[in-house]
């Protein structure tokens, strides 16, 4: 038996920089099952087995690493489906007020620009990564500076440039084209890839709509936008339409298996068997949700049997990017006894941030994503277990309903570990503060919003 390197998942110090790892002793948590106390291989940026730390001691290869993940939770890293990460710079400002949307961001979103967007998506990504997440499903306005700031960070991103003809910040007919050209001419790693993201169905003109949608299908790439996320959109598009937002949506070819429909919080209940006949996933955002709107109808999705994937949505609208806190959330609008649900919460909102978004992710190409499986790529989350949260019995209940991101110890994104005690491995935080001070100085007063009370040393 060789006996490897070996760290302890307790150091405070991460002391190998290499990508070939074996957690030994953990509590293997994923949507389909849990495991205990077994180890995990991880090679070239993908899990190759799971079993028992004899086992794999004996498959290791020479170069590995062995982390004692004694008293750690093992899980699939989150996807956070649905994030605008820029929007920082609405923070603490849109509370009690109605219309934000439009009374609000879009007017103040018009001043942005792809300098200022990079460096305003810090903190999101910090908070996102602190709380486990490794992907980040962004729509957002000057994306490709956004898919910049992902990659300093060595997390992934879904990245789409944000594209309405007929309202937004940007109305615009050349932004698509733009956007066209920027992912036949990708530049950004393998962790990074392009969707497409029309705003929503009232900003969106019929024929633009159709032809993003083609566009989407044709070469294969997730088409993700706001679908039914108002009153104000519903009554809009009934108006100019005659149609639900979801019927105009599938008149324009607009709902595949590769859609991410965000919010539907509108949505009727033959929208809904629309959605289910097409195989389009739907975006929950539970938190942004309740805060500006009102809650989707989840038990309804449920009960139709759509894909679900959870996101955050923006600082704007949510306040947090914490990931687990947005799980725990989702698990208790499930737990609403009027919502007679009969799944089980927990699983469901864990599925929703890690396999659901997988799967979907992964439709198409050859990687797997999403669940602790040899083949599946190596985005892993190592989380502590200490006596605030013990006894653990039930791991993945534990890890809902009991524990937090502050004992999110550990990231690892492609086999490469991002976050070692809560600390990002690839950046240095004071160089990124000094940027995102001075970008939130700068758009809070093109914008005419106040000053922010000074950052903590
Ligand atoms: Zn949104």
């Amino acid at each position: 038996m060789t006996i490897y390197p070996q760290i302890s998942a307790n150091d405070p110090e991460l002391s190998s920089t290499g990508n070939t790892w074996l957690i030994s002793n953990a509590t293997l948590i994923d949507a389909e099952s849990i495991r205990l106390d077994a180890s995990l291989l991880v090679e070239a940026g993908k899990i190759t087995a799971i079993a028992s730390r004899d086992d794999l001691l004996q498959k290791a290869p020479q170069n590995c690493a062995e982390i004692d993940a004694t008293g750690y939770s093992c899980a699939p890293a989150w996807n956070d489906s649905h994030c605008h990460t820029a929007m920082t710079f609405l923070r603490d400002l849109t509370h009690n007020e109605t219309n934000v949307i439009e009374s609000l961001f879009f007017p103040t979103e018009s001043n942005l620009c792809s300098e200022l967007v990079g460096p305003l998506a810090y903190p999101h990504i910090l908070q996102g990564l602190r709380s486990g997440t490794a992907c980040f499903w962004e729509h957002y306005y000057f994306a490709g500076a956004i898919a910049e700031s992902l990659e300093k960070f060595g997390v992934r991103g879904m990245i789409g440039e944000t594209i309405a003809d007929q309202g937004g910040a940007f109305p615009s007919t050349t932004i698509w084209p733009e956007w066209r050209n920027q992912v036949e001419n990708w530049k950004f790693s393998d962790r990074v890839k392009p969707l497409i993201a029309p705003h929503a169905s009232d900003t969106v003109s019929d024929n633009l709509f159709r032809e993003l949608a083609n566009y989407a299908k044709a070469n294969d790439l997730v088409l993700h936008f706001h679908l039914s996320q108002s009153k104000y959109e519903m009554e809009k598009v009934k108006q100019a339409t005659g149609k639900t937002p979801v019927e105009f949506a599938d008149s324009r070819g607009a709902l595949f298996d590769k859609t991410l429909a965000v919010h539907l919080v509108t949505a009727t209940d033959s929208d809904l068997k629309i959605l289910k006949n097409s195989g389009a996933h739907i975006g929950y955002c539970p938190k942004s949700q309740t805060l500006y709107e009102e809650l989707a109808p989840i038990h309804k999705f449920i009960a139709h049997e759509i894909p679900i994937c959870l996101g955050t949505d923006a600082t704007a609208s949510n306040d947090s990017a914490d990931m687990l806190e947005e799980i725990r959330f989702a698990a208790f609008t499930m737990l609403d006894r009027r919502a007679k649900i009969r799944t089980t919460p927990e699983k469901t909102a864990f599925a929703m941030a890690t396999k659901t978004p997988g799967a979907l992710r992964s439709k198409g190409s050859k990687d797997s994503s999403g669940l602790l499986k040899p083949g599946h790529e190596a985005d892993l989350v190592l989380l502590k277990n200490p006596l605030d949260v013990w006894p653990v019995t039930k791991a993945d209940t534990n890890l809902v309903f009991t524990n937090s991101s502050r004992n999110i110890a550990h990231t690892m994104v492609t086999g490469e570990w991002v976050l070692w005690n809560q600390e990002p491995t690839k950046v240095n935080i004071s160089d990124l503060e000094a940027e995102y001070k001075q970008a939130i100085q700068e758009i809070r007063k093109l914008a005419g919003l106040p000053q922010p009370i000074p950052l903590a040393r």
